[in-house]
């Protein structure tokens, strides 16, 4: 099977960010910018970078868009063009679109009108940082939907030699360890009888509450 092709529109940084994973990934990537100095700039990270305006229908039918598997729509700042780009994508029957989202409400536009998934990477990034904040053991938060998450957890002084029928999580706390990060390797069927060991890595998934009392509970270290 051919491997997927990819455009990008609106190299901010977002955008640009996610051109070059792609393309460090080994994936084509046609990066999309009104902008010719940002075009410049991404010239040499991507497969083909072209300067166009996305809400010009005719220019995305010339660039062949609708050949692209998925469509990553990364215009911030400017709404607008945002949706109607989505809109256009769209119509052009484009398979794949997926699209940045500057708040809530032009994320449920978004969804009204077909994309196929809408990130919200600032607001995933602070609740990320916040996390951490509360408690520097969280390594990554992950939203399944409003109300359950998935966090990983670095396992804390409080924990190491335990096993986790002694920490007992299920019951304590309403959270399920889904799997246990040991250097390379992962266990994604715990045991009970298995034994935290120092620089483990817990994948736990419960309610966003209780995965927050969870935190603060082994908040020490
Ligand atoms: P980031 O936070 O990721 O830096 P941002 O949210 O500030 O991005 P913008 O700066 O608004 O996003 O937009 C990103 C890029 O999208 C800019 O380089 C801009 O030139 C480009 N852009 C805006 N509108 C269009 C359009 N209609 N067609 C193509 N590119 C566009």
């Amino acid at each position: 099977m051919a491997k997927k092709q990819y455009a990008v529109i609106g190299m901010g940084r977002f955008g640009t960010s996610v051109a070059q994973s792609l393309s460090q990934m080994g994936f084509e990537v046609l990066a999309i910018d009104t902008d010719e100095h940002r075009i410049q700039e991404v010239v040499n990270i991507v497969t083909h970078a072209v300067a166009a305006d996305s809400t010009d229908e005719e220019a995305m039918r010339a660039i062949g868009i609708r050949n692209i598997d998925v469509v990553v729509v990364a215009i911030g700042e400017d709404i607008q063009s945002s949706i109607l780009t989505t809109l256009i994508l769209k119509d052009l029957g484009v398979s794949t679109i997926i699209v940045k989202a500057q708040n809530e409400l032009h994320g449920k536009v978004l969804n009204k009108i077909g994309a196929d998934k809408v990130v919200y990477p600032e607001r995933d990034m602070g609740l990320r940082v916040a996390h951490h904040l509360i408690s520097p053991n969280i390594l990554d938060f992950i939203e399944l939907s409003d109300d359950y998450s998935i966090a990983e957890i670095k396992a804390p002084k409080a924990m190491l030699g335990k096993n986790l029928k002694q920490l007992d999580i299920r019951a304590k706390f309403r959270c399920n360890v889904m799997g246990i990060k040991s250097g390379a390797g992962m266990n994604i069927a715990p045991h009970a009888e298995d034994t935290i060991k120092e620089g483990d890595v817990l994948v736990v998934v419960g309610k966003n509450t209780d995965l927050t009392g969870l935190e603060l509970a082994y908040s020490e270290g």
